[in-house]
Formats: C-alpha cells, sequence, structure tokens
C-alpha cells in the first residue's frame, strides 16, 4: 500500500530542486497544505495562526471559495489577453474603476502589474518618460529613503543602496534619512519632520531640482520596521516636491487595500500623489496582482508610452480583485483591521517594560516590535543574537503555533484582517512567553528539536 508522503518527505524533495528566497528550505521547513481563516496547516495536519499574512499580504484570509468561484468562472469565459493596445476585457474595467473609486481623489487611472517590484521599476520609468515629455529629458534622479524597500529588480536594488556584484549603487538615486519616530537619534536632537523637510530642501539645492524626476517613498514604513508616520510628515514633504516640479510616487505596496485600516493610507494623510504603486494586498495573493495608478496629468503625459507586460489585466486577477474588494466591504474587514489593530497594541502592553522590547508601534493591522540590546542606546539585540532572526520565528512556530517573522530587528506583525480577539489573545500570550523566554545571559531560546 502506498503511503501518503510525510513533511520530511517533501522537505527532502524540495531541497533537491527548489531554491528559496532568502535562503531557508532546511530542515525547519514548513510545507503548507491548505488554510482557513487565519489558519493554516502544515501536510502533517498540523495547524498553526498566521500572524505575518504571509509576505504581509494577506487580508481576507485563506480558503476562500468565493474567489476560487469567481476565478473559475472567469477561467472558463477568458482567462488572459493582454490588453495592450486595442484589447480590453470587462473585468479589468471593472476591478480598475472600483480601485479609482476608492483611491485619493486626484487618482485617476491604472495601469496594470504582476508584482511590487515590476510595478515600483514601471512607476519609475513612467516618472522619467513624464519628465521627458514636458521638456525636461534632464529630470532623471529619484529621492528615495535609506533603507527603503522598493521591489527586487534591478533598478529597485540600485536605487535603494545597490548590492556589491549584482547593481552597483544608482548614481541617479538621492538617498534621504527615513522617517523612523523611534529612532530619535538619527535627527540630531531635532523634531524629525523638521530635520527630514530641510534635508530633503538641501538635497534639492545641492543637486538641482531640474536633475530630479521623483521621490518614492513608502506611505508608512513596510519591511523597514512596519512604521506609521507623524500626519504631517508626507504632507510637509510633498509641499516641497510639488514646488520643485518633482513627481511622488507613494509606495503603497504594503500599506494599499486595508492593512493599516484604510483603502488608502495616502488619502488618509490627506496626500495627492502623482503615482501609487500597488501590489500585495490588492488580492490578498489569490492571484499576482499589482498596478500603478496614477493622476489625470501623469495619466494623459505618459499614455501610450513606457512598458507593459503580457498579463497586463489579467482577467482572473482582475475579476478575484473585485469581489475581493466586495469581501472586505461586505465584512467591514476594515473596521475589524482598526479593532483587532489596537487590541493588538493595548494586549502586548506589557512587553513594553522587557529589556529586550524598545518599541511597539502601528495603526490597523500592520505593526512591528523592535527587539533592542539596550533600551537606552537602542542597539539591535540581532547584533548580539543574530541566531534570533532564525529561533523566535521557529520557536513562536513550535511553542505555541504562531506564523511570524523579523525583519532586520523588528518583529513584523501584519495578520490576515480577518483575525478574531482570541486569535489576537493567542498571537499575544505567545509574543509575551516566547519573549520572555530568552536567556538575558546567553540570549538563546530553549531547545527546540528540528520538526
Ligand atoms: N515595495 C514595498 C514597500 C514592498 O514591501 C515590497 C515587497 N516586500 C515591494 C515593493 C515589492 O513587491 P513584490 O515582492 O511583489 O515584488
Amino acid at each position: 500500500m502506498k503511503t501518503k508522503p510525510t513533511a520530511a518527505d517533501w522537505i527532502a524533495r524540495d531541497q533537491s530542486v527548489v531554491q528559496h528566497p532568502g535562503g531557508g528550505g532546511g530542515a525547519h521547513t514548513l510545507v503548507l497544505s491548505h488554510g482557513e481563516g487565519a489558519r493554516l496547516w502544515d501536510v502533517d495536519g498540523n495547524s498553526y495562526l498566521d500572524a505575518q499574512g504571509g509576505a504581509w499580504l494577506n487580508k481576507v484570509g485563506y480558503g476562500r471559495k468565493e474567489l476560487a468561484k469567481v476565478a473559475a468562472e472567469q477561467m472558463e469565459r477568458l482567462a488572459c489577453f493582454s490588453i495592450g493596445f486595442d484589447y480590453a476585457n470587462t473585468p479589468s474595467i471593472e476591478f480598475a474603476e472600483a480601485m479609482v473609486a476608492r483611491a485619493p481623489d486626484n487618482i485617476k487611472k491604472v495601469r496594470f502589474e504582476t508584482g511590487g517590484g515590476e510595478a515600483d521599476d514601471h512607476a519609475l520609468q513612467l516618472a522619467r518618460i513624464y519628465q521627458a515629455q514636458k521638456g525636461h529629458p534632464e529630470r532623471r534622479k529619484i529621492l528615495i529613503h535609506r533603507d527603503a524597500y522598493h521591489g527586487g529588480t534591478a533598478a529597485g536594488v540600485a536605487l535603494t543602496g545597490g548590492k556589491p556584484g549584482v547593481a552597483p549603487t544608482s548614481p541617479d538615486s538621492i538617498v534621504l534619512t527615513p522617517p523612523r519616530p523611534y529612532h530619535t537619534e538619527l535627527y540630531d536632537s531635532r523634531d524629525m519632520v523638521e530635520f527630514c523637510v530641510e534635508e530633503l530642501r538641501a538635497a534639492i539645492a545641492e543637486h538641482g531640482a531640474e536633475s530630479i524626476a521623483a521621490m518614492f517613498g513608502e506611505v508608512m514604513i513596510g519591511p523597514g520596521g512596519m512604521i506609521p508616520l507623524p500626519d504631517n510628515y508626507w504632507p510637509e514633504m510633498t509641499a516641497v516636491l510639488k514646488e520643485h516640479g518633482i513627481l511622488f510616487v507613494a509606495d503603497e505596496v504594503v500599506t494599499g487595500f486595508g492593512r493599516a485600516g484604510a483603502w488608502f493610507m495616502s488619502k488618509e494623510y490627506g496626500l495627492s500623489p502623482d503615482m501609487i504603486v500597488l501590489a500585495k494586498g490588492i488580492c490578498s495573493g489569490y492571484v499576482p496582482m499589482a498596478a500603478v495608478m496614477m493622476s489625470e496629468d501623469v495619466a494623459e503625459t505618459v499614455n501610450g508610452l513606457g512598458p507593459g507586460n503580457s498579463y497586463a489585466g489579467h482577467a482572473v486577477g482582475a475579476a478575484v480583485g473585485l469581489e475581493h474588494i466586495n469581501i472586505i466591504e461586505r465584512e467591514n474587514l476594515l473596521e475589524n483591521c482598526v479593532a483587532r489593530g489596537a487590541q493588538f497594541l493595548e494586549e502586548l502592553a506589557p512587553l513594553k517594560d522587557h529589556p529586550f522590547v524598545g518599541n511597539i508601534r502601528g495603526r490597523g493591522l500592520m505593526m512591528g516590535i523592535e527587539l533592542v540590546s539596550d533600551k537606552e542606546t537602542r542597539a539591535p539585540l540581532i547584533k548580539d543574537a543574530p541566531w534570533l532572526f532564525a529561533d523566535l520565528p521557529r520557536y513562536l512556530r513550535q511553542a505555541h503555533g504562531v506564523l511570524l517573522g523579523l525583519r532586520t530587528n523588528v518583529i513584523l506583525l501584519t495578520p490576515p484582517l480577518v483575525i478574531d480577539p482570541a486569535e489576537v489573545t493567542h498571537v499575544c500570550d505567545a509574543l509575551i512567553k516566547s519573549i520572555g523566554q530568552i536567556d538575558p545571559q546567553t540570549l538563546r531560546l530553549p531547545y527546540l528539536a528540528a520538526e
């Protein structure tokens, strides 16, 4: 009789043929089988609570039959015929209408993409095309935050610091100090917003506005630590950009479509971006969809120019995207996002006194817990204990059945918006207990066997 393969069997096969982004893929690999709501199961039948939403993208939870039905029906009718040139399909029209209706008022058009990195790359090309069309081909440079993330394309990597031997740091990028309200040491003991606005003005003066095409900015900092920003940060920064004819490209790959409790955080902050980049959350990852949304002026200026892709306006993706919006509204998931986010911050409050916890922050279900070895200097705990990067998520998973990841020095807490109050309490308990288990001397967690 043939026996069902176990996780160990799958892991062995995985190791021989699959390469995982970011490494991993060893004995601790979790081979997922299926999910429902905020819960996932592995192939051995163990269940886990997902507190990270995959790559911070799941909004409506797993196993949505409504989305599967819409996708199957659309696939039977028409899966994909690129909407380049004279072609269109009805789902992409309806999806774009629904997106524009929820976007900041000045945003009028959608270009469909398939992933965040590609959308950022295309927005970058469009920014330069826009400037050239307006008679400023010499406006090429891009303002950007240090440690920002705008995708894994060569352009994204080069603009955000480069990688030796792969993509050299772009001479076109002008790197600014990122807004990190917790790290007051970055701002010479001055008001953060005042410092950043002054630095922006100085950078424009140094390089000359006539050499700068656009600024790319995450509307709330995502991979850099899930950081909400003061209400006046972007309004003041974008006012300076506008003064100098520099476009503002709002990267809402993480914040867009509800992660922080609003459809668009740029709208919440009262901004009128020239372009908005979206990906991750616009379909909860059920299909790889992304978009660049544009103001009327940008849309008219770049119309017919710039890059495209074979999957543009993917009919299945658009149909799923539209139903995804309906689910979020039908089930009041933005309201749940705000309420559960507040619950998280309240129930995590006891961690504030822990010597390794420097900062707990968040807006909606976009939260970060920053780990420090010294509360005074805010020195990163991971520097002293790099093993915690892998061990803490493994401990949370094995001891408490909770899935969570870190990036640099921060636990990123971004569960699906369907998470319920009891599940929030379970995650908070798990975090409090797990961080409490880090030995203050050795900085090690209790030994856990390989699964
Ligand atoms: N921008 C931001 C702010 C992101 O967080 C990410 C993904 N982590 C991207 C762009 C790139 O998106 P993708 O992974 O879909 O290429």
